[in-house]
């Protein structure tokens, strides 16, 4: 894989929007307002979470100057850059599994951010972009990630589960999910162990947490945002990432994002594509939104690039089949449908001949698709957010196929101020408990959610 390369094929230009104009005029706007489809009581704890993110700590002051950032053994000079190997497991003999660790310290105090890929080795949205933001068209002096302009420090890691990735496996070897082992036990498991290491060594003292995924097998994703919006700065930083759907939700449990939570560190998950596909739309969109949450962080300069208006979805419909047979889906993920527009079809090649339609049950966006053309009756085919309000907004930004255009995908969205931004809430409840609680189980392994 070539590092040099960026993924934007027209230019080896950054694919981040030119710095905008400063705002000329600021204009007074009701602060954001939380739209009231949201349940009541969920509604009123992000609301709280919206007031509680203003101050800056005093540790990013620029009176004091900045310090060596400690880490891994290591002191890091304000103004460079290093690229130190961690190893997974901490052993004389035997697999130790090193994985690269980059990090930029600014010349500048601020916040530390931490950017994970590949925590499910099958996942590979997440280790491309992180690899390009680490190459030479991102980073190194007088880039776009140039150490002497940063406030702040940058910990990328892009890729996690080496061993899943070197098999081609969500997994590790020992057939656990990382991303349910988390703070972990050095005693435990071997899963267990390395979560317990990357929890201490990597995770801990980082201010903000950006961990990127992709779908499980079987599926793919609409690039989207997921994130307990009732936590302050995990709020802050998911709506700085900049794209419109954002899915108001927790975290499975032993999940990074739902313990780093638990231990006041702000921690939203990136979305995008399927595994085993480096699909360049969503390595495109993590990109324009790490740059976009180093704005907005005020860690980089320029302003952030903002999206027409933000999908909010505390729950989603699901989609299933009622017939057994081959799928052959006929609305791509990101697709808004109406209802009772067809969106799959079924065949059976036991029964040639036969075809049944899979009508939409409302109309909405279709944030996944199955990718996997073998169903039964009951299966999940596409999971979509329901859209009452908002509509003629949504529908202004589709392309001629019906499709979403996702900010940070069609060149250079313009900045907005935040008040501009509408937000369209989408009632519901994931059923099951979380948002892909009704993928069911997955390469033979219990699995609830993507991320
Ligand atoms: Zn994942």
């Amino acid at each position: 894989m070539a590092t040099d390369k960026s993924p934007d094929e027209e230019s080896s230009e950054q694919p981040v929007p030119a710095q905008p104009a400063p705002r000329a005029k600021r204009r007074r706007y009701a602060p954001i307002k939380i739209a009231n489809q949201i349940p009541k009581r969920r509604r009123m704890e992000i609301e709280k979470a919206l007031g509680e993110v203003t101050e800056t700590p005093a540790k990013w002051s620029r009176n004091g100057g900045t310090k060596n950032h400690n880490f891994l053994k290591k002191r890091i000079k304000p103004g460079t850059i290093r690229h130190i190997e961690y190893d997974l497991l901490d052993v004389d003999i035997g697999e130790s599994w090193p994985v690269p660790v980059s990090v930029v310290h600014g010349s500048r105090p601020g916040p530390v951010v931490t950017l994970l890929g590949a925590v499910h080795g099958d996942e590979l949205v997440g280790p491309l972009a992180l690899t390009y933001l680490c190459g030479p068209n991102f980073m190194g002096e007088d880039r776009l990630i140039d150490p002497n302009a940063i406030a702040g420090t940058i910990r990328i890691i892009p890729i996690i589960n080496l061993p899943g990735y070197r098999r081609r496996t969500r997994y590790f070897p020992d057939r656990r999910d990382l991303n349910r082992s988390f703070p972990g036990n050095p005693d435990s498991n071997t899963t267990s162990r390395v979560a317990s290491g990357v929890w201490k060594n990597l995770v801990l003292g980082s201010d903000y947490i950006i961990d990127f995924h992709s779908a499980a097998k079987g599926r793919t994703n609409v690039p989207q945002i997921r994130a307990n919006l009732a936590h302050p700065s995990s709020n802050r930083i998911a709506r700085g990432f900049g794209i419109e759907t954002i899915l108001d939700s927790e975290g499975p449990r032993g999940s990074l994002r739902r313990t780093a939570n638990e231990n006041d560190m702000a921690c939203i998950t990136f979305e995008g594509g399927g595994p085993d596909e480096a699909d360049p739309e969503s390595v495109q969109i993590s990109m324009y939104g790490i740059i976009n949450i180093l704005r907005t962080l005020r860690m980089l300069p320029g302003y952030p690039s903002k999206p027409r208006f933000r999908m909010l979805a505390s729950g989603s419909v699901w989609i299933r089949s009622d017939q057994g047979g081959l799928l052959d889906v006929l609305a791509p993920a990101g697709s808004f449908v109406e209802e009772g527009e067809i969106v799959a079809t079924v065949t059976d090649p036991e029964i040639p001949g036969e075809s049944h339609d899979i009508l939409s049950p409302v109309q909405g966006l279709l944030i996944s698709t199955a990718t996997h053309p073998f169903v039964n009756s009951g299966s999940p085919i596409g999971h979509l957010l329901p859209v009452k309000r908002g509509v003629s907004t949504l529908k202004s930004r589709l392309d001629d196929e019906g499709c979403l255009i996702i900010s940070g995908s069609d060149g250079d969205p313009p900045w907005r101020d935040d008040e501009d931004i509408e937000d369209i809430a989408i009632f519901g409840e994931w059923s099951g408990g979380s948002p892909d609680a009704e993928w069911g189980p997955s390469d033979s392994v219990d699995e609830e959610e993507d991320n």
